[in-house]
């Protein structure tokens, strides 16, 4: 196995407007990790199109995505950004993986559970495949650690199953088993609308998540119409954890602070939402208002990112094609 320690790989799929789950549950903690670990970012289209997308606007949020990670403070130029159906040994190695993932195994993932819903039986193939995709979106690249949030952690773990299991049928030690880096407050953002279930992109309403590109009017009215129950903030974190919407948006809170969740519920002890709403709208802003603007620079430099993605492309393909080779040797495809 080639003596790496350190090495990120993490994607977002193009499949919606990013989200402040994707910002505190990814994105933040990969501008965070940047400093330490050498990391490929990818825009995970090939993953967007398990469900329909319509192909224009799937080129376009493809480029939204690429730039959502630059202005949230990703650097271009330290770091390996692209676009992954640009670099073919993903889909290459994917298919090697679902023969050596088990039927069992995939069978047992609950978001293909959650997303087929009680369609199982007319969705695509490539929905119920997607872990061992993302398997080898990890591996192609050897990859040691894997930032996401924690709705992805049964996938990382079938990824390391994958891992483990390629090794010992070919005796070989060329895939690390990849660490799941699930960091910060914030690991699962919940809707606006229902603390019960997921903020994502595929919500059918703008009102259950806060947007990257959300001007400061939204994000206020947002976090005004956002849910929560009659009673003054919890005392206490036992009873935080008891009320969904109450522990969603003091999560958030402590996540941009940078705080434990125990020290937001002790700053708001017994107080109104009012007050702490209005808290949560001006922090919301003040880190969410840089990013807005720079992805509306961004937007009109076209040029640039076509260039960043074009380096990235080339670069990721580097390494891919030299790790493929050796694969495909392993595997005895020759
Ligand atoms: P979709 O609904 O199409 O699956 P999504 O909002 O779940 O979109 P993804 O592109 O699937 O976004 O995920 C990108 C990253 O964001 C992953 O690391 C995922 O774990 C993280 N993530 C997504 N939603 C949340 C959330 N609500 N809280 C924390 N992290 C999240
Ligand atoms: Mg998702």
């Amino acid at each position: 196995m080639e003596k790496v320690s350190k090495r990120i790989l993490s994607g977002v799929q193009p499949s919606g407007d990013l989200h402040l789950g994707n910002y505190l549950g990814a994105i933040k903690n990969f501008v965070s990790l940047q400093k330490e670990f050498e990391c490929f970012f990818c825009v995970v289209d090939l993953h967007a199109i398990t469900v329909w997308q319509d192909p224009k606007i799937l080129k376009q949020k493809t480029r939204e995505v690429a730039a959502a990670f630059i202005a949230s403070g990703i650097d271009p130029e330290k770091n390996t950004l692209f676009v992954q159906s640009q670099v073919p040994q993903h889909a290459q190695l994917a298919w090697i993986f679902n023969c050596v993932a088990r039927m069992g195994w995939l069978n047992r993932m609950t978001q293909f559970k959650d997303k087929a819903g009680k369609n199982s039986e007319n969705v695509s193939v490539g929905l119920f495949s997607y872990p061992t995709l993302m398997a080898a979106d990890i591996l192609i690249y050897l990859a040691t650690h894997v930032p996401v949030g924690e709705d992805q952690k049964q996938h990382l773990e079938l990824t390391r199953d994958i891992a483990q299991k390629f090794n010992s049928d070919f005796k070989t030690d060329i895939f690390p088993i990849p660490e799941p880096l699930i960091l910060g407050a914030a690991t699962r953002v919940m809707s606006l609308r229902d603390g019960l279930k997921k903020m994502s992109k595929s919500d059918p309403s703008d009102y259950s998540r806060i947007m990257l590109s959300d001007s400061e009017e939204e994000i206020q009215k947002k976090i005004r119409k956002a849910k929560t129950d009659p009673l003054p903030l919890p005392d206490n974190i036992e009873d935080a954890k008891k009320r969904p919407e109450a522990i969603n948006l003091l999560t958030i809170y402590a996540a941009l602070n940078d705080l434990e969740v125990e020290k937001a519920v002790a700053n708001y002890a017994g107080k109104e939402f009012s007050q702490f709403k209005k808290d949560l709208s001006d922090l919301l802003i003040a880190n969410i208002e840089p990013i807005r603007k720079e992805l509306t620079r961004l937007d009109n430099d076209q040029v640039f990112l076509k260039e960043i993605l074009e380096k990235g492309t080339g670069q990721a393909m580097k390494r891919s094609s030299v790790n493929m080779k050796k694969i495909k040797d392993i595997v005895g495809l020759s």
